[in-house]
C-alpha cells in the first residue's frame, strides 16, 4: 500500500507544522521524517494525553504549551524525544508505530505506553526549563506518578 499516494489524495502538500503559540520557530521537519498519515486511533490516544498535559500539567508549573509531532522511520530506538531547548513551549516527537511494537513486545497497554512516553518527555522538558540535568529516573518517576495518581511528582523543588 502506498501511503504517500493516499496522503496525496487527501492533500496535495504535507501539512505544515504549526505552533503559533511557541516563542521559538522549531520545526520537527528539520530533524525528523514527519508522518503525514499516522494511525488515527493512536493519534487520538496521544492527543488526549497532550490535552491533559496542556490543561492539567503545564499550566500548574507556568510553562506555555506543548505540542507533539508524529514521526516515522526514526529507528526502533527512538520512541519519542523532547526537543532540547524548546521549553517552555516543548516540542515532542513521537513514533507511534515504534511504541505500538514495543507495547506488543513487552505486553504493555498501548494507551499506557503512549501516555507514559509523553509524560516522561514532559519530565525532560521540565528538567531543561529548570536548568537541571536530564535525569532518566526522575522523568520515569514523573511519568509513573502521573499515571498512578494523576498528580505531578515534584522532582524540582
Ligand atoms: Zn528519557
Amino acid at each position: 500500500m502506498n501511503w504517500y499516494k493516499i496522503a496525496q489524495e487527501f492533500n496535495d502538500e504535507p501539512a505544515p507544522w504549526e505552533f503559533p503559540e511557541a516563542e521559538h520557530d522549531y520545526d520537527p521537519n528539520w530533524d525528523y521524517e514527519v508522518d503525514d498519515v499516522p494511525d488515527t486511533q493512536l493519534v487520538s490516544i496521544a492527543e488526549n494525553i497532550m490535552t491533559e498535559i496542556n490543561e492539567q500539567m503545564i499550566p500548574e508549573i507556568g510553562m506555555g504549551k506543548a505540542k507533539a509531532a508524529y514521526i516515522k522511520n526514526a529507528g526502533e530506538e527512538t520512541l519519542a524525544r523532547y526537543v532540547f531547548g524548546t521549553a517552555p513551549y516543548p516540542v515532542f516527537v513521537i513514533n507511534l508505530e515504534a511504541i505500538r511494537e514495543g507495547a506488543e513486545k513487552y505486553g504493555v497497554d498501548i494507551g499506557v505506553g503512549i501516555e507514559t512516553t509523553l509524560t516522561h518527555e514532559l519530565g525532560h522538558a521540565i528538567q531543561d526549563w529548570m536548568g537541571m540535568e536530564m535525569g532518566e529516573d526522575e522523568a520515569e518517576e514523573f511519568a509513573r506518578h502521573w499515571h498512578d495518581f494523576r498528580q505531578m511528582y515534584n522532582f524540582w523543588d
